[in-house]
């Protein structure tokens, strides 16, 4: 599903340039729940942007669904993006303005209908058991309440690929459990592959596989057995 092949990245501030990532070879098959792991400035961040199109390599191949990213034009990526992969950040990204309902249904405004929308919108309203509160506006909302409105919002168009990246920084554990296993249920269920960027041992032990980052290299690559 995802093939990185000597795929490298540096950032040029002025004369200064900062190797992140040096020739890293990865792949990425569908339906795994994927933490990528490694010390503060180790590059998961980078390489989540890469991989979800946000940011390009300097060299290598990168090849996601098929798709040669780098062979893509700028409006050709935003279609392949919001079609395939959904994202969730730490700080939540949801639209202040809009309610819960509308930033869920947000994405699929130019996908479905209203009829088809509702539909969808209110089943995974009722799986983030969130469904009385779909008129609320975010600043009325937690933190957990908000997560799981951005894992909704990531998971409305159905995605191939979902990039979370520090998803748990800011809930307390016991929320963080609970937005956890919601979105290893999506996994599981519709085989969506999830790719975390986290430092939190709790995505660590929920995660299939663990990829560990250092020096701008992979570290290791463990897969627990199921
Ligand atoms: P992590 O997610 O592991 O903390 P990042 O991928 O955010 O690491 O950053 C890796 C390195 O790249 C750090 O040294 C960081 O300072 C640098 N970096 C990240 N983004 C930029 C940028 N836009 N411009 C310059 N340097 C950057």
């Amino acid at each position: 599903m995802i093939r990185l092949k000597d795929v490298s990245k540096a950032y040029r501030t002025g004369e200064l340039i900062t190797p992140v990532l040096e020739n890293i070879n990865l792949s990425i098959e569908q339906g795994e729940f994927l933490a990528i792991v490694g010390p503060s400035g180790s590059g998961k961040s980078t390489l989540l942007n890469l991989i979800g199109g946000l940011d390009q390599a300097d060299k290598g191949h990168l090849v996601v669904l098929e798709t040669e990213l780098s062979k893509l034009s700028t409006k050709e990526l935003t279609i392949f993006r919001s079609h395939h992969f959904g994202f969730i950040f730490q700080s939540f990204n949801l639209l202040q303005s809009l309610t819960v309902f509308e930033n869920i249904s947000f994405p699929l405004t130019t996908l479905l209908d209203e009829r088809h929308t509702k539909f969808k919108v209110e089943e995974l309203l009722k799986t983030i058991d969130m469904f009385d509160q779909k008129e609320k506006y975010p600043d009325q909302l937690s933190g957990g309440q908000k997560q799981r409105v951005a894992v909704a919002r990531a998971l409305v168009v159905s995605p191939k690929i979902v990039f979370a990246d520090e998803p748990t920084a800011n809930l307390d554990s016991k929320t963080a459990q609970k937005v956890l296993r919601l979105m290893r249920d999506m996994c599981h269920h519709n085989k969506t592959t999830f790719i975390f960027s986290t430092h939190d041992p709790q995505i660590m032990a929920l995660a299939d596989r663990i990829v560990t980052l250092k020096d701008g290299q992979i570290a290791s690559d463990e897969r627990k057995s199921l």
